[in-house]
């Protein structure tokens, strides 16, 4: 079992400084080119695999490229156009909402602010935080999507079961300039390395600090369960 740093504190100074030097380009892999089309796809990729979402909105941007034109979407016709995200139905109705939203209370633009974006439809913390980060320079907190969630509990940095929970123990923890570049380096490492059913401890450049290594350790710390 790898042995993590003295404090989580230290513990999390230590796994970032090893993870910018791993993954020097990490950043955000939804493609978008201006903050309505990032909304939109933030909001597709919600259980779903930023590469599906990448080739959806390829077309789909093309011909939605207004708050308006989302708005006066027959929501069939916008559920048929995501056909092949998951929940395709349902976010259709958000996509819809999120227009008429934008459309009536401002003036067609992506707001800047967590409790306006968390208003809209579908639109819960984490993809607001994304939003704010991506289309507005703003960083308000971290995004903790499932990779963080289970390499930070992996890696004994967070001890919280819910993402909501997982984020303020994070941000304790993480200096603020690193927030935002925090989820983009747990991501890569989560897709590269780390990953939910089968990480490769060997190849990991965290293995010497991981307390759930799998070398030489037996419980996964993100489930609390032996490994499988
Ligand atoms: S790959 Fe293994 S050693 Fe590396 S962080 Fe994940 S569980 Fe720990």
């Amino acid at each position: 079992m790898g042995t993590p740093r003295s404090d989580r504190e230290a513990q999390a100074a230590e796994v970032l400084d090893r993870l910018y030097e791993e993954y020097p380009d990490s950043t955000i892999s939804l493609n978008f080119s201006n903050r309505l089309e990032l909304l939109v796809a933030v909001v597709l990729s919600a259980q779903c695999t930023d590469e599906r979402v990448n080739e959806v909105t390829e077309e789909l941007f093309e011909k939605y490229r207004s708050a308006e034109d989302y708005a006066e979407a027959d929501e069939e016709q916008l559920a048929e156009d995501i056909y092949g995200i998951t929940f395709h139905n349902n976010k259709a109705g958000y996509l819809k909402s999120i227009g008429e939203t934008l459309r009536d209370e401002h003036d067609g633009e992506v707001p800047d602010t967590m409790a306006e974006l968390t208003d809209l439809s579908g639109v819960g913390r984490k993809t607001a935080n994304v939003v704010l980060q991506h289309g507005h320079d703003v960083v308000e907190g971290i995004v903790v999507d499932t990779h963080v969630q289970r390499i930070a509990r992996r890696l004994g940095i967070a001890e919280e079961e819910s993402p909501t929970k997982i984020e303020r123990e994070l941000m304790e923890l993480v200096p603020e300039s690193d927030w935002q570049q925090f989820t983009h380096l747990f991501i890569s490492h989560g897709r590269a390395v780390c990953t939910a059913r089968n990480p490769d401890c060997e190849a990991c450049v965290l293995e010497d600090v991981c307390p759930s290594s799998k070398l030489d350790g037996d419980v996964d710390l993100a489930s609390g369960e032996a490994w499988g």
